[in-house]
């Protein structure tokens, strides 16, 4: 059973965790309480270091027996927001602890357990209670998001940059808090020639009948899919959102005579045959009317209805600055419009709007 207690000991587990993550260490944290009060608190450290043994759990008990001045931690409770492994579950019956409660499990190396239980074993000599489950959810989302990040970054130095092209430094739209939904890249479709399409994938709530309508959203040239930032997993949708190439997180061809609308065209559909062969509902904003009109014509039974998405005309500018550091990077700029004076739907009118495209899909709205 979860207590209030274990909980509140639990959040501050978390936070070791999370300070693990900011340091670039699988974020796992740890704290040793005694009769109600922190002895000691740890968090992994084996890659600051160098050395294999420095988990969470170790960390905080080292600290915890050389503040208490003894080896033994009787009486002592440690909260560690991941299953332990067998080498902490190993120091942890050394050390006599009262108990021990973590928050997820680990299906690969958990040692209270997962892949063994240590502290299930009869021949051990040991008197430490085991708990599980503890804000699980909360501590298995900072591992999830902190390797989900890693393999991002692998897959960005596994993606090569063409020559004639330029990718825009992430740290550009690091300020944009509300457009920090998971990247994903495709740069293999044969129309790409090998520059990389940045779209954001995102899935709402389902609709009340567990549906979701899915919707392409079609930026213009000058913009990109910030426009669509409110309307980017609203409840009942599927929102896919791609940065055209030479805009937003898209590779940005140096070239002018690369963008031509018809060529961005022919890579949306190849695009969208991979990602939803499903007829979608084509949302666009003002500027990319031409776009839509071109995909419309070509391929007519890809979309159900075409919805021209309304604007709330707030001043956004930084935001459609962001992609381009220099005018190297402002090629489609020059080639198909200038800067954007767009802001994308205000909060009401993307719900609006959400109806709008579940009532084409003929599913319910509220
Ligand atoms: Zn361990």
């Amino acid at each position: 059973m979860t207590t209030e207690t274990d909980a509140h000991w639990m959040a501050l587990a978390l936070a070791e965790a999370r300070l693990a993550a900011e340091a670039g260490e699988v974020p796992v944290g740890a704290v040793l309480v005694k009769d109600g009060q922190v002895i000691a608190t740890g968090r992994n450290t084996p890659v600051a270091q160098h050395d294999p043994s420095a988990h969470a759990e170790i960390n905080a008990l080292r600290t915890g027996a050389a503040a208490l001045g003894n080896y033994r931690l009787d009486g002592c409770e440690l909260f560690v927001t991941l299953e332990p492994c067998a080498m902490c579950a190993g120091a942890m019956l050394h050390s006599r602890l009262a108990r021990v409660v973590f928050g997820t499990i680990d299906a690969k190396t958990g040692a209270a357990g997962s892949v063994l239980d240590l502290f299930a074993e009869p021949r051990l000599n040991h008197r430490t209670q085991v708990q599980g489950g503890v804000l699980a959810e909360e501590c298995g989302a900072v591992l999830q998001a902190f390797f989900q990040q890693r393999r991002s970054v692998a897959r960005e130095q596994a993606e090569p940059l063409r020559d004639d092209a330029l990718r825009t430094p992430s740290e550009r739209f690091a300020a944009l808090g509300d457009y920090a939904f998971a990247p994903h890249y495709v740069q293999d479709l044969p129309s790409l020639n090998g520059w990389r399409l940045h779209f954001v994938d995102e899935e709402g709530a389902p609709g009340e009948d567990g549906q979701l309508a899915s919707c392409l959203c079609l930026h213009g040239p000058g913009e990109w899919g910030y426009f669509f930032r409110r309307l980017t997993g609203a409840q009942g949708l599927r929102t896919l959102v791609p940065d055209l190439i030479g805009f937003g997180k898209s590779d940005k061809p140096k070239r002018e005579a690369a963008h031509r609308l018809e060529w961005h065209r022919d890579v949306l559909l190849e695009w969208l045959d991979r990602v939803q062969p499903q007829p979608v509902v084509l949302v666009h904003s003002a500027a990319a009317a031409d776009l839509a009109s071109l995909l419309q014509a070509a391929a007519a039974d890809r979309f159900v209805d075409v919805i021209a998405a309304p604007d709330g005309g707030e001043r956004i500018k930084d935001a459609w600055r962001a992609p381009y550091p220099d005018r190297g990077y402002e090629a489609a700029l020059r080639a198909l419009g200038p800067l954007a004076s767009s802001s994308g739907p205000t909060a009401v009118q993307a719900g609006a709007l959400a109806r709008l495209v579940r009532n084409a899909m003929g599913y319910s709205t509220s």
